[in-house]
């Protein structure tokens, strides 16, 4: 059985400025956010018998202690962030790769957070990331990834191994992609923000932050029903609760264990 981990780097809000704030209930208050969407973040990390596995990468924020929460929840795991092997990217949006380059006060310059790992990334992707002119993309961190990282560029659908595939959704953006793992007899299933919380499968409804709205709300029902039929271990991104649970389909209502 793979290991996962959810690796939760908080909850922050967003307004219009598409800037991320961290927002603590237990000190913030929502009124002080006018306009915002409220935002759960965690990357996961799957121990599989090949690889360790880094599924996107968070906003990038540091702790009090000036680590990068995303450093301190591997080794809160059991692993140290050179063990990665592997990091999954399902698109390029700012809030999926802040954390795969950090920066300390005891070095100014930015570093590369997983030296050891493979990172997949389609290419359309990357492209539409250099020259959309979008909030959404920060080309900074891209740029150091590809001066100190090593890319494995994919397109459109495919495996990366005999355990790992790919496939492409758009919807949420145009390059979208999904990955499945198998690990023996478990499927584990990462929907990027084409499944981002467990509350959306159960309805209905358009979002102005997808690219393709329609299509995405359709994308999500589809995957819900798959990942039902094929008892998939789904992994939710944005989830406030349950990031890492089962769908369940009675041929009209959808619950989530
Ligand atoms: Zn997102």
């Amino acid at each position: 059985m793979a290991k996962i981990f959810a690796l939760n780097e908080g909850c922050f809000s967003v307004d219009a400025s598409k800037k991320f704030i961290p927002f603590n209930a237990d000190i913030h208050h929502s009124k002080d956010r006018p306009a915002s969407l409220f935002i759960h973040v965690q990357p996961f990390l799957i121990e599989t018998q090949q690889d360790l596995i880094l599924i996107d990468a968070g906003l990038g924020f540091n702790n009090e202690m000036d680590t990068l929460i995303l450093h301190n929840n591997i080794r809160k795991a059991g692993f140290e962030p050179e063990d990665v092997s592997l990091v999954l990217l399902s698109h390029l949006h700012f809030d999926h790769i802040g954390g795969l380059i950090f920066k300390t006060s005891s070095f100014g310059d930015s570093r590369l957070s997983f030296t050891h790992a493979d990172y997949i990334i389609q290419e359309n992707e990357w492209n539409v990331a250099y020259t959309q002119a979008s909030k959404s993309y920060n080309t900074t961190i891209l740029d150091i990834l590809h001066r100190s990282g090593n890319i494995r560029f994919v397109n459109g659908n495919g495996n990366l191994t005999d355990d790992i595939s790919f496939n492409i959704t758009g919807g949420h953006c145009e390059w979208h992609q999904v990955f499945l793992i198998k690990d023996g007899d478990e499927q584990i299933f990462f929907g990027g923000d084409i499944l981002p919380e467990p509350e959306q499968i159960l309805r209905r409804f358009l979002a102005k932050y997808d690219f393709d709205p329609k299509k995405a709300m359709l994308l999500r029902e589809e995957y819900a029903k798959k990942a039902a039929d094929e008892g998939w271990t789904c992994l939710f991104y944005h989830a406030k609760d349950k990031p890492i649970s089962k769908i369940g389909f009675d041929g009209n209502h959808f619950n989530i264990y």
